[in-house]
């Protein structure tokens, strides 16, 4: 799943990972879950994090290694915030290699309505939910899904945001052009309600899947 902070990617990945009943492999929920457990890998992460800096490719390619290799992953699996980098990007086709086609989906946001979204998004501390601020919260201002308090993202912080996107623009944008000639891949307009964009998603995979294309 391609995307830019804040297009979706992880509400999407969630939703689709429970449909198919596969896992759903989040570097960022890694990674700060190693912050939260004090790992060496956390350790390092945080400062890196807090920035809307990148982990080294290094790092990050072999916590993929790894959870890729755990026996949950063998039915297939849906990455999101992984590949970051045209670095990263090659060495999980490395990873794929005798193993079903990786399918890849960009979901595409204007930038104005990414910075507007990842300033208004709380995540639940219980559950993990992702929730906008004046939206998706109940009378209490709590997490719809199970009451939990929500709470703002380090990162999500106004000049956090900008230099994350900054970051984007430069490193991971040009994964678009890496997987854009291959027959697995697809965009989807990410601007629009999610469940027109899940329904889009759906319709995508579907279409690839269905054409048994090997890239
Ligand atoms: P995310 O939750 O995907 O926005 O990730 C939060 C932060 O974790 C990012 O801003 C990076 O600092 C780090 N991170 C997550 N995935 C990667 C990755 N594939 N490569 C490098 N850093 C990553």
């Amino acid at each position: 799943m391609l995307g830019a902070p804040g297009a979706g990617k992880g509400t999407q990945a969630e939703r689709l990972a429970r449909a198919l009943r596969i896992p759903k492999i989040s570097t960022g929920d890694i990674l700060r879950e190693a912050v939260h457990t004090g790992t060496e890998i956390g350790r390092r992460a945080k400062a890196i994090m807090d920035r809307g800096e990148l982990v080294s490719d290094e790092v990050i390619i072999g916590v993929v290694r790894e959870r890729l290799a755990k026996p949950d992953a063998a039915g297939g699996f849906i990455l999101d915030g992984f590949p970051r980098t045209v670095a990263q990007a090659a060495a999980l086709d490395g990873l794929m290699n005798g193993h079903d086609p990786l399918i890849v989906v960009d979901i595409a946001v204007p930038e104005a309505e990414l910075v507007r979204r990842l300033s208004s998004r709380r995540v639940c501390e219980n559950c993990g939910a992702n929730a906008e601020v004046d939206s998706d919260v109940d009378d209490a201002g709590r997490c719809l899904r199970c009451g939990g308090r929500l709470k703002q993202r380090d990162d999500d912080k106004e000049s956090v945001i900008l230099e994350r996107l900054k970051i984007y623009r430069r490193d991971t944008e040009p994964l678009v052009d890496y997987y854009r000639t291959r027959p697995t891949f697809r965009a989807v307009n990410g601007a629009q309600p999610a469940e027109r964009v899940a329904a889009d998603l759906a319709a995508a995979i579907d279409a690839v899947a269905t054409t048994g294309t090997n890239r």
